[in-house]
């Protein structure tokens, strides 16, 4: 099986009616490109740039993130590159950044709430980013978004530094897209008024499921409540993907799920556009991918979303499809 899909390698994603779908990797550091490139995936769907800061005694500087960023945007060329702006807190710690102790970290400070509050340290990242924006094909996303005015600010600092650079003659690329992640159930139920404000989302459900079934991820003793074909997921899912197709943006999916290969059949139903994973399961999606008929996915998916009352039923005829 691993031979039948190392020839898959060089090819691009189709499904067995001729759709294209674009088959992403997740990294967390540029030494994660060699995967990328070794498991032929399309394009780098969410760069976690929180461990550039984890893997550092102090916060990194704006030369250090521009340096990183240029690696990873040159090495894949034109295909575009998703960087995530710093997602710091929840599970992850960052010792010289001192927050206080939470009882709820998960629902704390972390992620944009922190950058938006630690402007210095946003801002510096920004930088870094837009002037390695020329280097490649960048798009920039800010995790953990609740409400539009959140992005309106993280935007409207985006641009600021973006004048700022080229006040200074510094050059900034013209194209870069500029997304949310879709990780709280709020921005997902109102997807139809971020549509029309971002360029695209991207839905990060180890996140979404966490706080739409309100287990916590990382507990073992709720895992039974943490499910990703649970009708409802599924219908936060759909909403998301029809309010972007609406405003003609993209959506595409960078949590677990997106490589799950009983979830892979709905999402390309429900018309998901991008599906970004670890780099190790890109070609096995793609070989899944090859079989399956876009056209009779979205009869599954409308299925499942309609008439299926619980995640088993879910997993149940999604099989009965693939068989
Ligand atoms: C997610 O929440 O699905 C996601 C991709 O972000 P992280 O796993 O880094 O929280
Ligand atoms: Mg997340």
């Amino acid at each position: 099986q691993k031979a039948e899909w190392e020839k898959l390698k060089e090819e691009d994603t189709v499904t067995a009616d001729g759709k294209h779908i674009e088959l992403a990797a997740n990294i967390g550091t540029p030494k994660d490109l060699d995967g990328v490139h070794n498991n032929g995936a399309e394009a780098v769907g969410l760069y976690r740039t929180e461990f550039l800061y984890m893997d550092s005694s102090d916060f990194p500087t704006e030369d250090d993130q521009y340096t990183a960023y240029k690696t990873v945007l040159e090495s894949m060329g034109e295909k575009p590159v998703v960087v995530r702006t710093m997602d710091i807190g929840g599970d992850k710690e960052l010792p010289y950044l001192d927050l206080p102790h939470e009882m709820n970290p998960f629902l704390g400070y972390r992620a944009i709430r922190i950058s938006l509050n630690e402007s210095d340290m946003f801002r510096t990242q920004l930088r870094a980013l837009l002037r390695a924006s020329v280097h490649g094909n960048l798009r920039i996303m800010f995790p953990m978004i609740a409400t539009l005015g959140e992005f309106r600010e993280a935007k409207a600092i985006l641009l600021e530094e973006k004048e700022n650079l080229i006040k200074d003659g510094v050059e900034v690329s013209d194209s870069i897209q500029v997304g949310i992640m879709i990780e709280i159930p709020a921005a997902a139920v109102i997807a139809d008024k971020f549509a029309k404000e971002v360029d695209f989302f991207s839905i990060g459900t180890n996140d979404l499921i966490q706080y739409t079934m309100a287990a916590d991820r990382m507990n073992e003793r709720v895992s039974y409540l943490y499910q990703p074909y649970n009708p409802s997921i599924l219908r936060l899912i759909k909403n998301v993907i029809d309010s972007a197709h609406k405003e003609g943006k993209w959506a595409g999916m960078c949590g677990e799920m997106a490589g799950d290969q009983t979830a892979v059949p709905l999402l390309l139903g429900l018309g998901l556009d991008e599906f970004s994973m670890s780099a190790s399961s890109v070609l096995k999606t793609r070989s899944l991918m090859k079989t399956l008929d876009s056209t009779k996915m979205a009869e599954l998916a409308d299925r499942a979303i309609n008439e299926c009352d619980t995640a088993e039923e879910v997993v149940g005829l999604v099989e009965e499809y693939l068989k």
